[in-house]
């Protein structure tokens, strides 16, 4: 796992994804060393840059130029580029282009989430995995209904962290905010 505090950031891209939510996230992609990814809304690359690690290749994908240049810095700074390919575009148009889809990652996708699941479900392999992170209650449902009007069993866990910051006379919990994670495998 790499730490949040190694991580490059700017003002103006949200992310990385906290570590405790990037463990779950890998842990329900089930991700392995012959899967290709895509990582859509790739924001700062802290998604990108633990796919990198463990999957075959990496397609990340930002409507945010200034995403897509922090993600390189941090796949720089890792050592993790040679496996990604980064996208500037919409999740929409550039998956035009992308046929051999194991993990798709939804980590924004601004008002064409429904779009990109249908594209996602026509491209994505047999067994092929879907995870969404939401923060928006309306994304959370949106998700659900999509996944299911395309026949997918999908799962939903909202996930509450709170992180210990160390002092000298004890430990002081600091919570995170929440954040949903919808999965969903084709069958
Ligand atoms: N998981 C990331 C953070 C994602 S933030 C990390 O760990 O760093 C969400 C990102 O989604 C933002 O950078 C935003 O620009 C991007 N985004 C929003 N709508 C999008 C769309 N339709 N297509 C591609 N990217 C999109």
């Amino acid at each position: 796992m790499l730490d949040d505090m190694d991580f490059i950031k700017s003002c103006e891209v949200p992310g990385p994804t906290k570590e405790a939510i990037r463990a779950i996230i890998l842990y329900k992609s089930n991700v392995t060393s012959n899967d290709y990814v895509v990582d859509i809304g790739c924001g700062t690359g802290g998604l990108t840059c633990e796919f990198a690690q463990r999957a075959k290749q990496v397609t990340s994908i930002d409507t945010n130029p200034e995403a897509i240049t922090i993600t390189k810095k941090n796949l720089d700074k890792f050592n993790l580029s040679d496996n990604v390919e980064l996208i500037n575009d919409s999740g929409s148009n550039a998956l035009t282009n992308i046929n051999n889809i194991d993990i798709a990652m939804i980590g924004g996708s601004g008002r064409e989430l429904e779009e990109i699941l249908d594209i996602v479900d026509s491209k994505l392999n047999h067994k092929g995995r879907i995870i969404i992170s939401a923060i928006l209650v309306d994304t959370k449902i949106e998700a659900i209904n999509k996944l299911k009007e395309l026949n997918y069993n999908p799962k939903i866990i909202e996930v509450n962290i709170a992180k210990g910051r160390v002092l000298d006379r004890g430990v002081m919990m600091m919570s995170e905010n929440p954040i949903a994670i919808i999965s969903a495998s084709k069958r």
